[in-house]
């Protein structure tokens, strides 16, 4: 089974355009909904645009049918449940370990997402497919 991947291409590159980006975990998931929407947000069941989000859940509630579809779905992030900021920090810390020319490691990661090395490397596994090549 392939791994899904995520757009990564306008991803922060530096600390300061990282914080600026993502805040809150309502940053990181306004971040992850235009890439799964690009063209905005369209209800599978009535094709309603308009949503209340239900940010603890990672979902998006449709103000016309009240159907709920799943923001992580069939992303590197399908059914966290750790909050998007460590997913975030993640990228941010893997994407900066690749420009210094250092492969991904799950004893690096460990503590920037404060989780076990057997988490940082299924984080690593999971994301590694959206990963530029050349950086
Ligand atoms: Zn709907």
């Amino acid at each position: 089974m392939s791994r899904p991947i995520i757009d990564l291409s306008d991803f922060p590159s530096n600390e300061t355009a990282f914080r600026r980006r993502f805040p809150d975990e309502a940053a990181c998931q306004d971040w992850l909904r235009k890439r799964r929407w690009p063209e905005g947000f369209k209800c599978d069941r009535c094709g309603g645009r308009k949503t209340y989000p239900i940010v603890t859940r990672n979902t998006l509630e449709c103000k016309s049918c009240r159907h709920q579809t799943s923001l992580t779905a069939n992303t590197p992030f399908h059914k966290t449940r750790k909050p998007l900021m460590d997913w975030m920090r993640a990228i941010y810390f893997l994407m900066q370990e690749r420009r210094q020319g250092r492969k991904p490691s799950a004893f690096a990661l460990a503590p920037v997402i404060d989780a076990a090395y057997g988490t940082a490397n299924k984080w690593i596994k999971q994301l590694r497919p959206s990963m530029p090549d050349k950086l």
